[in-house]
C-alpha cells in the first residue's frame, strides 16, 4: 500500500486512561507490523489533552503493556525523537498557533453560546429530527468580539468551519466512506480551557510528526471525515486511512472496558479485557499476539501459529476484513497450551517468572515459586504440561513450592477424600506412610510399586489410594501424577507431609 519512495510512519495515540485494553493493543500490533514490515517508523503518542480523564501513571501503564507484548515504538516516550514533544499536553503552544492560523484564515470563529443556548440547540435539533446540533450563527462573530467575551470572563470556544458538502474518504480497508453534508457540523476545536479537543489535536499531530498512515479502530471512522475537513483547511496532505473490526464478544456484544463493571455487579468473575489482565492471569505474550493478529487479519492460508517475525513477513492490511472480529476466549485458552509447548523452556521459565512476580502478593504458592530454584521451577512446569495458563500451574503444581508446614487442606477434600466411610483415606494414608519409610529408593518406579502393593493390600482401585495420597500430600485433589507429585517433593518432603496430615487429620 505503499510507493516505494514513501518512508512509511505510522503512530499509536492512546489517551492515558488506564491500562491498555485488548483492543488497544490490536492497533498497536497492526501499525508495528506495518511499520516494520517497510522499515517505517512507530511513533508512540500520548493524547492527554483531556485533564478530568487523564489517570495517574495510565503512560507508565500503557508502556510496560507494550513492552510485554514486545511491541517497542521507535518515538515517543521514553525513546524521544526529532518531532517531538510525544505528549500532547506539551504541545499547547502548537496547536494555539495552528487555532490563530484558521481564525485569520477565516476557516474557524469564536463562538461562545452559553450552555442554556447550547441545551436549547439540542432540544431543537431533536424536536425536528436534526441529527446535527449546533447552529452555525449568523453572522459569525468577529475575532475581536471573541477576543472581547473572552476578556470579560466568557466560556468561548474556537470552532471549525465545515465546508458545505459531502466528504468522503478512502478507507484501505472499507473503501469509500462518505459524511453526509446534513451530518457534518461545526466541531469544537478549541475549548474554553484553552485545550484543544481531540479532533484538532490529533490532525495537528499527525501532520508534524509526517504520519503516513492511520490505522485505527473502526469507533473511529467517523471522525475520520472531520479530519479531512480540517486537513483541508490547514493545507495539511491527508495520510491513508485504514478502520480495523470492532472486536465484539463470543455473545454479539461490543467487547469493552465496562464488561468488567457489568461481571462484577452480577456477582460473576470479571473477564480479563485489559492486556494486564491477561498478563496476571497467566497468558503468553506470544499466544496474546498470535490470536490478537488474527482479530481481523487472516493470512489467507490454513495456517494458525505465528510468531512477530512470522507476522511481519506476512501481514499486509490488504488482508484486513471489513467484518467484526470475535474475541473468542476459548480459541485464546487452547493458542495459549500450544504457545506454552512452542517457546523454549527459558523463555518459558521467564514467562512464569513474570506471572509469579506480578501474583506474589496475593497468592502464597506464587510468592513462594519466586523463591524456588529455575530448574526446580522448570520441573514443575513440565509437570503440569497441557496446562490453559500459568494459573493452572499454581493450581496444580503450587503445593511442590511451598514449604511443607504452609501446605493448607482443603475442607471439603479432606472430608470426601480422608475422612469419609471411617476414616478410610486415613488408613490409607496411614498405610502408605509406613511403606514409604520403609523405601530406601525414590524413583517413579519405586512410588509407583508402592503405591500398587498397599492397593491390592488393602484391595482398592487406584484412585481409592492416589486420591488420599494426593491429599494428604498437596492440599488438594487436584496435581499432577502421583509419581510425578512424589518425585518434585522428595522422599524427605512427602514423608514429612505424609506424617503431618496424619497428625492433623488422623483419628484422636
Ligand atoms: N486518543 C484516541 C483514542 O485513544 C486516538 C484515536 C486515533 O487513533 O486517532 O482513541
Amino acid at each position: 500500500m505503499n510507493s516505494a519512495s514513501e518512508k512509511i510512519r505510522v503512530r499509536f495515540a492512546p489517551s492515558p486512561t488506564g491500562y491498555l485494553h485488548i483492543g488497544g493493543a490490536r492497533t498497536v500490533l497492526f501499525n508495528w507490523l506495518l511499520a516494520r514490515k517497510h522499515g517505517g517508523a512507530f511513533v508512540l503518542r500520548i493524547e492527554d489533552t483531556d485533564q478530568a480523564r487523564n489517570l495517574e501513571d495510565s503512560t507508565g501503564k500503557i508502556v510496560e503493556d507494550m513492552r510485554w507484548l514486545g511491541l517497542q515504538w521507535d518515538e515517543g516516550p521514553e525513546v524521544g525523537g526529532g518531532l517531538g514533544p510525544y505528549f500532547q499536553s506539551r504541545r499547547l503552544e502548537i496547536y494555539s498557533r495552528h487555532a490563530e492560523q484558521l481564525l485569520a484564515d477565516g476557516n474557524a470563529y469564536y463562538a461562545m453560546e452559553t450552555p442554556e443556548e447550547l441545551a436549547a440547540m439540542r432540544e431543537s435539533a431533536k424536536r425536528e429530527r436534526r441529527s446535527t446540533t449546533y447552529i452555525r450563527p449568523d453572522p459569525l462573530p468577529t475575532v475581536a468580539e471573541g477576543l472581547a467575551a473572552k476578556q470579560a470572563g466568557r466560556a468561548v470556544v474556537i470552532r471549525l468551519k465545515m465546508p458545505r458538502e459531502d466528504i468522503r474518504v478512502h478507507d484501505e480497508i472499507l473503501g469509500e466512506v462518505v459524511l453526509p453534508l446534513e451530518q457534518a457540523e461545526d466541531f469544537v476545536l478549541m475549548k474554553s480551557d484553552g485545550f484543544p479537543t481531540y479532533h484538532f489535536a490529533c490532525v495537528v499531530d499527525d501532520e508534524l510528526m509526517q504520519i503516513t498512515h492511520v490505522l485505527r479502530g473502526q469507533e473511529h471512522l467517523m471522525n475520520t471525515p472531520k479530519h479531512i475537513a480540517l486537513q483541508r483547511a490547514l493545507g495539511f496532505h491527508t495520510p491513508r486511512y485504514a478502520h480495523l473490526p470492532v472486536i465484539f464478544n463470543m455473545d454479539g456484544t461490543k467487547m469493552s472496558k465496562r464488561d468488567k463493571e457489568k461481571a462484577i455487579a452480577k456477582g460473576m468473575k470479571p473477564p480479563e479485557i485489559d492486556v494486564h489482565d491477561f498478563r496476571t492471569a497467566g497468558y503468553l505474550p506470544e499466544a496474546l499476539l498470535n490470536f490478537l493478529a488474527l482479530l481481523g487479519w487472516s493470512p489467507g492460508e490454513e495456517l494458525e501459529f505465528f510468531d512477530l517475525p512470522e507476522l511481519k513477513a506476512r501481514f499486509t492490511i490488504e488482508r484486513v476484513g471489513k467484518t467484526n472480529a470475535k474475541f473468542d476466549r476459548e480459541k485464546l485458552i487452547s493458542f495459549n497450551t500450544t504457545w506454552a509447548t512452542r517457546v523454549t523452556p527459558a523463555r518459558l521459565l521467564e514467562a512464569f517468572k513474570d506471572f509469579a512476580r506480578l501474583n506474589a502478593g496475593a497468592d502464597s504458592r506464587a510468592a513462594a515459586a519466586l523463591r524456588a530454584e529455575d530448574s526446580f521451577i522448570q520441573r514443575v512446569l513440565a509437570a503440569c504440561s497441557g496446562f490453559r495458563t500459568f494459573a493452572d500451574v499454581l493450581i496444580k503444581g503450587g503445593f511442590a513450592f511451598l514449604d511443607d508446614d504452609a501446605v493448607t487442606y482443603d475442607a471439603k477434600a479432606v472430608e470426601k477424600v480422608l475422612l469419609k466411610n471411617n476414616p478410610q483415606g486415613i488408613k490409607v494414608v496411614a498405610a502408605l506412610t509406613e511403606a514409604f519409610e520403609r523405601l530406601s529408593s525414590w524413583s517413579a518406579e519405586s512410588i509407583d510399586s508402592v503405591v500398587q502393593q498397599v492397593r491390592s493390600t488393602l484391595g482398592l482401585q487406584m484412585g481409592g489410594v492416589a486420591q488420599p495420597l494426593r491429599v494428604a500430600v498437596t492440599g488438594n485433589t487436584i496435581s499432577p501424577s502421583i509419581q510425578d507429585t512424589l518425585m518434585l517433593l522428595g522422599r524427605n518432603q512427602t514423608l514429612a507431609r505424609l506424617q503431618r496430615c496424619l497428625k492433623a487429620h488422623g483419628q484422636k
